[in-house]
């Protein structure tokens, strides 16, 4: 993913958005929100073992080994999970030219429940690291373990809890792992930048939707939410299509005690990352949950680097988004 603010049609759709926009958001959160009791909890230690089999494959990069390797290992572990599974393969061009198999793993459960919330990540990792200090590095695909896996693993570990759990949530739960998400166009090309070159799978997806009528509420992307101390400020593009979803997130957040990573700061230029598409084709409201700190402008130094492994990967943190996540699935009436 990367920062909006550089090119994007959306760009074109926010400069239409409401200036009231920003008073709004310094409103308090809604201090109430129940939440069905239950009794099975996210295991941080499971979500980072989610994460590490997926990184032990290696680079997840389309067309390689490790990532068709690490695509049945998902198909099959959302169905150790008790997940119906669909996988659709196709065929996308990248900014390159360059041919992409690419794989988006889709998971229902719960499949009886009308009401029904999608969770959704990226599960491939960047074909290169062109954001890495050392000249030799660049050129090499990184394991992402922070920027792909993470999101993928805090999923499966909520998916894990909640069929443990005797009390099952009142809504259904629809997982996608969207393919070539890190594809995107380097910013040194000299070719020009092209448009939409970024999350090839969800674009995919939403332009050519397997399941009919497939319309869960809301959906939560979860990207970056495994390092040390992140921080998850309020996304730009999820306040302009699913503001409510980010008010009732932050707030489940902020009673679990977790203000210290969901402040209340905000991203205004917003992010390219699954859920524009997600938004603004398939029409799913949907919000980013994303480690970018607001104030350096910046999403961290293991960004798009071969820092990117298992080493900067924090229980604490994973633990803190999937009981927010998992807070927010049982808090639904
Ligand atoms: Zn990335």
């Amino acid at each position: 993913m990367r920062r909006l603010f550089l090119f994007s049609i959306t760009l074109l759709v926010f400069g239409c958005a409401p200036e009231q926009k920003k008073q709004e958001s310094n409103k308090p959160v809604k201090p109430f929100i129940v939440t069905k009791p239950y009794f099975s909890p996210f295991n941080a230690d499971s979500a980072y073992n989610f994460v590490e089999a997926q990184v032990a494959f290696g680079p997840r990069v389309p067309n390689t080994k490790p990532h068709q390797e690490t695509a049945k290992y998902l198909e099959q572990t959302l169905k150790r999970l008790g997940a119906d599974v669909l996988v659709q393969k196709a065929q996308v061009t990248a900014y390159n030219d360059e041919k992409l198999n690419i794989f988006n793993i889709i998971g229902r459960v719960f499949p009886e429940k009308e009401n029904r919330v999608l969770l959704f990540a990226h599960w491939d990792s960047r074909h290169i690291a062109d954001r890495d200090k050392n000249e030799e590095n660049k050129d090499q695909p990184i394991l992402g373990a922070n920027d792909g896996a993470s999101g993928v693993g805090v999923i499966l570990e909520v998916i894990r809890a909640l069929q443990a759990d005797s009390t099952k949530p009142n809504i259904g739960v629809d997982v996608i792992f969207f393919d070539a998400e890190d594809y995107g166009q380097p910013n040194d090309v000299q070719m020009g930048q092209k448009a939409d070159t970024w999350c090839l799978g969800s674009q995919y997806w939403a332009n050519n939707p397997p399941i009919k009528n497939f319309k869960p509420k809301y959906g939560i992307l979860l990207d970056m939410v495994g390092a040390a101390d992140a921080f998850f400020p309020q996304e730009g593009v999820s306040l302009y299509y699913a503001r409510g979803i980010v008010n009732k997130v932050w707030s489940i957040a902020a009673r679990l005690g977790y203000m210290s990573y969901f402040s209340g700061q905000i991203n205004e230029g917003g992010i390219t990352d699954d859920h524009v598409y997600v938004n603004r084709i398939a029409k799913i409201p949907s919000i980013d949950i994303i480690h970018y700190d607001v104030n350096t402008q910046d999403f961290g130094d293991f960004h798009h680097t071969q820092k990117d492994d298992m080493s900067i990967i924090s229980k604490s943190t994973l633990k803190v988004v999937g009981e927010v996540v998992l807070a927010t699935i049982h808090s639904e009436p």
